[in-house]
């Protein structure tokens, strides 16, 4: 067996340190110990014989035996040549099947250069995945101008994921596919793929018994689950929950996750695996049960509200995605895209219904004026309504802009979860650049 990287189990400490004391960031606001280099890969970490996590945005994992090694994704389209180097470099074990989890750009994107990179003299990783990639694939061509602009909104400043070439990437065609469960064979290790549909139609998750170790790809985070992204495809919260339910159920002593950090320990994975299961439970049972009684998703979103201590746990905490995005989630997944008020079914266009409100307020700066109190009245939701309100009436007033730059940057600084932040912060940036004012300190 060949040993790479450090001896630097210590990240499973740090794992049960934030877990087992409910620590929930460093002092330096990198998440739990893991901070990227600025060129996108991070460390290899032996986590136990046989097991090495490789760092990156996302992680990639390597299992190995005396004969053979197994890969669970690959990082983003650039990184995948050097995490082929590193593994090529640290273990002479020729590796029999690359899985990926989901097609996710970067757990995927690195896949062909990956195969590339390990191909030995006659022998060739064969590519493992969900029967449903390809078609994600598709979507991605399909939709690449509208996820090049929501993801340079979401990951521009992630090192590696220059966006300019485009979203969609290529992964080469699938070796071996399956529909529900896929049992390997690697150099005589059993590894046990299962699909589930959550973050992704496409997403899979592996158990290797014998090891006792589990791989779940992005159903383990460190982070609220991804189950609402508001600019993304559909999302499924209760196989999710159920898939999280069944890993815990398996007994894993070690898990290795997309993101963040391994954990080991099976009361610690237990306790965290049913935890994520609970809170994906609890906010569909609420939405389902508001509209069960015809609640409209203005009322849901008011009403339906995680109880209890678990949003403030360290592998929950909704500093990435949010429930507030999950109960919109559900809503879709279950109902559709009516929200219940009418005048929403076949709305006016805005820039009319905002003439009429500013022509009754005293005009676009009145309203605009309106928006900037309420901002310093803390009331920033309401502000950004008006203000964009405001701006629809008169698009190109520098005043307008100029205000609606600083209500948004406001409403920016008080996010918890990328996703929220990053919206607000291009809404300021396009409103600053009409206005032509800069952002404050800090942008
Ligand atoms: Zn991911």
């Amino acid at each position: 067996m060949v040993h790479y990287g450090a001896m630097t189990s210590d990240i499973l400490d740090r794992a049960a340190a934030a877990i087992d004391g409910n620590v929930m960031f460093e002092p330096d606001g990198r998440p739990f110990g893991l901070g990227l280099p600025s060129d996108g890969l991070g460390s290899s970490h032996r986590l136990r014989d046989g097991v090495t996590m490789i760092e990156s945005f996302a992680h990639v994992h390597l299992v190995e035996t005396d004969s053979a090694a197994v890969v669970f994704d690959s990082s983003v389209p650039d990184l995948g040549p050097r995490v082929a180097e590193r593994i090529r470099a640290g273990t002479g074990t020729p590796v029999s099947h690359v899985v990926l989890t989901h097609g996710h750009r970067d757990h995927a994107g690195g896949a062909g250069a990956l195969i590339a990179g390990l191909t030995g003299v006659g022998t060739r990783p064969r590519l493992v995945g969900h029967q449903s990639l390809p078609a994600r694939m598709a979507r991605y061509r399909m939709t690449d101008g509208y996820n090049q602009v929501v993801n340079q909104r979401q990951f521009g400043r992630v090192p590696n994921w220059d966006l300019a070439g485009g979203w969609a990437f290529e992964v080469p065609d699938l070796d071996v596919t399956f529909s529900d469960r896929l049992q390997l064979d690697a150099g005589g290790l059993e590894i046990e793929l299962r699909h589930v549909r959550a973050e992704t139609d496409d997403h899979l998750w592996a158990w290797i018994p014998e090891r006792r170790v589990a791989v779940t790809g992005d159903l383990m985070l460190w982070h609220f689950p991804n189950a609402g992204n508001p600019a993304k495809a559909q999302r499924y919260p209760l196989e999710w929950a159920a898939a999280l339910r069944d890993i815990a159920a398996a007994g894993p002593e070690l898990l290795l996750p997309g993101h963040g950090l391994p954990i080991g320990g099976s009361e610690r994975i237990r306790r965290v695996l049913l935890d994520t299961a609970a809170v994906l439970e609890e906010l569909t049972g609420l939405t389902l049960d508001l509209m069960n009684r015809g609640a409209g998703l203005d009322d849901v979103l008011a009403e339906a509200r995680l109880a209890g201590e678990r949003i403030r746990r360290p592998y929950l905490a909704p500093t990435y995605d949010e429930p507030e995005f999950v109960v919109r989630n559900v809503w879709r997944l279950y109902g559709g895209w009516y929200d219940g008020t009418p005048s929403n079914l076949k709305p006016a266009r805005q820039a009319a219904v905002a003439s009429e409100l500013a022509g009754l307020a005293g005009g676009s700066l009145a309203l605009a004026r309106r928006a900037e109190a309420l901002a310093a009245a803390g009331q920033l939701a309401v502000a950004c309504h008006l203000i964009d309100m405001a701006a629809a009436a008169d698009p190109d007033s520098a005043t307008v802009h100029g205000i609606r730059a600083d209500v948004y940057w406001q409403r920016r600084a008080e996010q918890q979860s990328v996703m929220a932040a990053a919206i607000y912060e291009s809404a300021a940036r396009e409103s600053a650049a009409t206005a032509g004012v800069d952002l404050p300190p800090g942008a």
